[in-house]
């Protein structure tokens, strides 16, 4: 039996996976676990897929999953969860940002009884300026306009039971925000505190486009708020036009003052239309997320992969 599975996003982390591998297998060795580790390619354009695939040729403990191109980081860890067998299930980046020792530590403190344990970011020695900042604020506004607590400052780097894992897989969202679903599901979930270094080699992954899309998946899955915002501004903005309308009347046939007004007519209509955009925008954010949903899609589509259950999942598809 599995005790620990290891799911370990991949995207152009060729220079990486060694490392990356050489470092886990201490780390079971140190705990004693029989582990598996789980590589899920996600599109890689580099060499990635052949150093897992030469990987998984000499140790039967490294699975590999190799998608038909590159859905996105939290699919790809989806992938892992689906495939995973461990009774206990780690999350990790590839590019060594976290660093796979600390997984002696959560692992121990699930011993004590928690469902999930979360590894919270001290410091980020390893990320600039903006991407610090943006990340800090992104935590903080959402921490906000949820009702439920999403920790702030952490990724997806975790440890998370068999019981957590089961449910994960059972909610089919297309727009994953991963880290908030496991927040959402509860039990006893507690943290442990690292601090993150350099990427080992390579690059980001994440552009401010995936990181953008990311933050609306996270704030539309788990809040209504900006509707709100939208309902709020509307009922403002009735309520200013409406003052207007009684003072132009009153101008018109009280005052009986003639004169063209042409500046506030232009600053009124501009104000409407750009409330109004913005409101169909926010609206247009989560039912474009409804219809994807609709669609019933599968999350993603394996290429190759040494798992039995994922080669099978399209084998229709081949005959
Ligand atoms: N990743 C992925 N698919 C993507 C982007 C990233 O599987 O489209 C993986 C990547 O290989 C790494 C993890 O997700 O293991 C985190 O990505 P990255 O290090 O690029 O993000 P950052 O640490 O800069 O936020
Ligand atoms: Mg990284």
């Amino acid at each position: 039996m599995t005790q620990l599975s290891v799911i370990i996003p991949v995207f152009n982390e060729q220079a990486n996976i060694l490392a990356m591998y050489q470092r886990l297998q201490k780390v079971t060795e140190q705990l004693q676990v029989k582990a598996e580790y789980i590589f899920v390619n996600d599109g890689s354009r580099d060499q990635s897929a052949p150093v897992i695939k030469g990987l998984a040729g000499t140790d039967s403990n490294v699975k590999y999953i190799d998608f038909s191109r590159n859905f996105g980081h939290q699919v790809a860890v989806s992938a892992g969860l689906d495939a995973c067998t461990g009774e206990a299930v780690v999350i990790i980046d590839a590019d060594l940002q976290d660093p796979p020792e600390l997984i002696v530590d959560l692992y121990k403190k699930m011993q004590e009884g928690y469902a999930v344990v979360y590894a919270k970011r001290r410091s980020r020695t390893g990320d600039g300026f903006i991407k610090k900042f943006t990340a800090k604020l992104f935590y903080r506004i959402l921490a906000r306009i949820t009702n439920f607590e999403i920790p702030v400052d952490t990724g997806d780097y975790r440890i998370i039971n068999r019981q957590v894992t089961e449910i994960l897989k059972h909610m089919p969202e297309q727009h994953k925000y991963l880290r908030g679903q496991i927040a959402w599901v509860g039990f006893n979930q507690t943290f442990v505190e690292y601090d993150r270094q350099e990427r080992l080699s390579g690059q980001t992954g994440y552009t401010y486009r995936k990181m953008i899309r990311f933050a609306l998946d996270g704030i539309t899955s788990f809040s209504r708020f900006p509707l709100k915002v939208a309902t709020i501004a509307g009922f403002v903005v009735s309520g200013i036009t409406f003052l207007l309308m009684i003072y132009t009347l009153y101008s018109r046939l009280i005052l009986k003052n003639y004169e063209p007004g042409w500046a506030s007519l232009m600053m009124t209509i501009l104000f409407i239309g750009g409330v109004q955009l913005i409101g169909i925008g926010i609206i247009g954010e989560y039912i474009g997320r409804v219809s994807d949903n609709v669609r019933g899609r599968p999350l993603y589509i394996v290429k190759e992969s040494n798992i039995p259950q994922q080669q099978h999942k399209f084998r229709h598809f081949n005959e």
